[in-house]
């Protein structure tokens, strides 16, 4: 098995793709028989393979050093082709949809692709590829942007993770501070990022126009392949999250006021949840990954071999440093069949974080590596996040490794913010709502539209005397926004789900870890409320299941005692 580093990068050059693909299609086509139907599907997945393959090792490379000339000229290459390689697929979708030996494809490939197929024929149209590449190079021009911080603070040039390890200080003054240098980067580029966003939600409207669509919010749930539920359906769940959520997210922060001391939490405060000071995990980012290998190694036979796997051939990148882009993911490579897990450490328990979410995104991409239908090696995203959000419950008997004496704090912190984290999750979807359906709203109306989402679902926030945040700001350091609309809500119905299942190990761990392995191990063979079902989890759009999942969560915080926190 190579390593990471030694994973060899070839241009998969747009010709020889378009003709080798073409030619599959022809012969599909003409096919007697769906035997070679089926020979033509895989020709055709081989080189979609090899392609995503060497598009995923170019972004790793690049996200890596941003600085690197060769892999951003790559990327570049990439941008302007996706879309034409998305057009061969959508031909091959034609084609799939219309076989005459449709029943016995779906005997051998199962229904949902051809799910997948037809929805993505609805977003495609060759008269917008020009649009998915502009789109792709506005996408560009954000992430750039961002990676191009380099604040001045602390006695050092700091990147925006960099920097955030500075809101969780115990020093308020430092808090304050780190915050104010934060926004400053904002402020100094709000006209670069409102005018980014402008042109995608323009164009975004323009292509759903174009293929149809009355808005771009039927046209961004189409993209993110919800093929069984849809926009009414998700302001219903905001709305279980406004009644139910909002109400002891209020009372978590009232506590958090008290504990810290304070007359009033502004927003600086929110990321000190704890006087003493967050739980900081202990060790070196050595004895970190070390410790989750033995993590991994005594939770399941499954996760020893993963954990392995992927220690053994260097496929993480988790240390922060100058010229690397922001952030943290998982991705995967299909010809090497390998999960790849992407971080910026900064000290704070984001770390532990990414060996159990992103950990959690990698086993179950691990799991299903072997899928022949590359539609199948990922489900949509509310449905990844639930692979990685349990796995961070699932991981809490091992929390004592990194946390030590913190390891009731870190959990009291954990199942807190997840908590905190639904009413800002639903707001960020709320957002984007009515940005696109109102695509002519000004730069500053928008902001207008953010505040007030903000006020519904976050009343405690208190933006102090920070008059570029009050003006309704926050939403642009939410990268999500500008590169996948409609995403951000993903999490937050995911984040229910995992309370579930955090709610069901209390009860029986067995039976919950083995329901989880057949959740990672459908991968995305079926549609998210199809993927429930086999997890054994309700579904977070029937009234009263969000207050059902977190109930139990809120009652497991107030039950520990956080006087001495
Ligand atoms: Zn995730």
């Amino acid at each position: 098995m190579k390593k990471f580093h030694e994973f060899e990068y070839k241009r998969p050059e747009y010709e020889s793709v378009k003709a080798s693909i073409n030619t599959f299609i022809q012969e599909f086509k003409t096919a007697t028989s769906v035997t070679r139907q089926i020979e033509c599907v895989n020709g055709i997945n081989a080189v979609r393979r090899d392609f995503e393959s060497m598009s995923s090792i170019c972004s790793i490379r690049y996200d890596m050093n941003t600085a690197d000339a060769f892999y951003e000229a790559e990327n570049d290459y990439f941008d302007e082709y996706e879309p034409l390689i998305q057009e061969l697929v959508n031909q091959y979708y034609a084609v799939l949809v219309d076989s005459p030996f449709r029943n016995e494809l779906e005997a051998a490939f199962g229904h949902h692709i051809f799910n997948l197929a037809t929805n993505e024929m609805k977003c495609f149209s060759p008269e917008i590829i020009e649009d998915l590449q502009q789109e792709n190079a506005l996408v560009t021009m954000h992430t750039k942007l961002i990676s191009s911080a380099a604040i001045l603070f602390d006695g050092e040039e700091r990147n925006l993770a960099q920097l955030r390890a500075y809101f969780q200080s115990k020093d308020r003054s430092v808090r304050k501070a780190a915050y104010e240098a934060y926004a400053s980067f904002f402020s100094d580029h709000e006209a670069e990022f409102d005018n980014i966003y402008d042109r995608l939600v323009k164009l975004r409207t323009k292509m759903a126009k174009t293929l149809g669509f009355d808005s771009f919010v039927e046209m961004g749930y189409i993209r993110l392949n919800r093929t069984d539920y849809n926009a009414q359906m998700v302001a219903g769940y905001r709305k279980q999250v406004l009644e139910e959520v909002v109400p002891l997210a209020l009372k978590l922060l009232e506590k958090q006021c008290k504990r810290l001391g304070l007359e009033a939490l502004t927003y600086y405060d929110e990321p000190l949840r704890f006087k003493t000071g967050n739980p900081q995990p202990k060790g070196t980012p050595e004895e970190i990954v070390k410790n989750g290998m033995k993590m991994y190694s005594e939770l399941s036979r499954e996760t020893k071999e993963f954990f392995t796997f992927m220690e053994e051939n260097g496929l993480f990148d988790l240390l922060s440093r100058k010229g690397k882009m922001g952030g943290g993911y998982c991705t995967f490579i299909p010809i090497e069949k390998s999960p790849f897990i992407f971080a910026n450490f900064n000290g704070t328990s984001d770390d532990i974080d990414v060996l159990t979410h992103e950990a959690g995104h990698a086993f179950q991409v691990y799991c299903s590596r072997n899928y022949a239908i590359p539609e199948y090696v990922w489900p949509t995203l509310e449905a990844c996040e639930i692979h990685s959000m349990s796995m961070e419950f699932f991981t809490y008997p091992w929390m004592e490794l990194f946390f030590q004496e913190d390891v009731l704090k870190h959990r009291f912190a954990h199942l807190s913010e997840a908590l905190l984290f639904l009413p800002y999750g639903v707001s960020v979807d709320e957002f984007q709502h009515e940005v696109y359906e109102n695509p002519e709203a000004s730069p500053d109306e928008r902001k207008k539209i953010w505040r007030n989402i903000e006020r519904k679902y976050m009343p405690m926030r208190n933006y102090a005397d920070n008059d570029f945040y009050e003006k309704g700001t926050m939403w642009m350091r939410q990268s999500h926004i500008f590169e996948t609309p409609f995403y951000y809500i993903d999490y937050t119905l995911a984040q229910v789900c995992a309370f579930q299942f955090y709610n069901r190990m209390e009860q029986n761990r067995e039976k919950a870890w083995e329901d989880y392995k057949n959740l990672c191990n459908a991968g995305g063979s079926k549609p998210f409320l199809d993927l429930l079902k086999i997890a054994g989890i309700k579904n977070p759009f029937e009234s009263g299941s969000v207050k059902e999942s977190v109930l139990e969560i809120f009652k497991q915080v107030e039950a520990i005692d956080d006087s001495d926190f």
